[in-house]
């Protein structure tokens, strides 16, 4: 009797752990499959929007994945013209399943939808890469350029000689031992001249470096081509 006990003992002792781990498993499995039957459910009433949100809670919080998710996500991305994500997410789940996914046709046919979207997106002029409308650079406003204070002469215009030092001669020594001094020819022995950088202008004319001298920047603006 008494060996018994122990051995019941033993038994739920053994038991009881891994037996609280599945437990837990099967329980964010059923959370997985419920947000994905509702993000399928959100696909199926058209409603893309709702269901990007879905799928990108999933991506958020789930560490292990669906295959199927690839593909419904790639679907959604495709609906709300997020065109570039949706071929990345395509792309994972053709490689992942191959010819064997359970959507392989339909992947295919995604595959030449986004082909025409991006050929929509090549040969238009109002939008980036990705379609993105564009708009007026905000930071040249368009002018490509931006002007800027001149750094070498603080916007002075002019900058003190280096060749004599700003002493307006140049001092040699010839092999005799003799001093010749001898007019500075770089500032006509003024001691400053003309910033070379600015060309005494002060200020500077440089390539807009937030639109790299397109005058565009990229809006959020999904772009329709015309
Ligand atoms: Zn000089
Ligand atoms: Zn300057
Ligand atoms: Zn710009
Ligand atoms: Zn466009």
């Amino acid at each position: 009797m008494h060996i018994h006990l122990k051995l019941l003992f033993l038994i739920i002792y053994f038991i009881t752990p891994s037996f609280s781990i599945d437990a837990q498993q099967s329980r964010t499995n059923f959370e997985l499959s419920q947000k994905m039957n509702r993000a399928i459910e959100l696909i199926e009433k058209e409603d893309y929007h709702t269901a990007n949100t879905v799928f990108r809670n999933i991506l958020a919080t789930e560490k292990v994945l669906p295959t199927n998710l690839s593909y419904y996500f790639s679907l959604t991305l495709y609906h709300i013209e997020q065109y570039r994500n949706s071929h990345n997410f395509l792309e994972k789940y053709l490689n992942l399943t191959g010819k064997a996914g359970d959507f392989y046709d339909q992947s295919i046919q995604l595959q030449k939808l986004l082909e025409n979207a991006f050929t929509d997106i090549k040969n238009c002029d109002l939008c980036d890469i990705n379609g993105y409308q564009f708009m007026t650079c905000s930071v040249c406003k368009g002018n490509k350029n931006t002007i800027e204070d001149c750094s070498k002469c603080r916007s002075a215009g002019i900058i003190s000689c280096q060749k004599c030092k700003a002493e307006g001669v140049v001092i040699t020594i010839d092999s005799f031992g003799e001093h010749n001094y001898q007019t500075c020819d770089r500032c006509l022995g003024k001691g400053i001249h003309t910033c070379d950088l600015c060309e005494g202008e002060k200020q500077l004319n440089l390539v807009c470096n937030v639109c790299l001298g397109t005058g565009n920047q990229s809006s959020k603006v999904i772009c329709t081509h015309h």
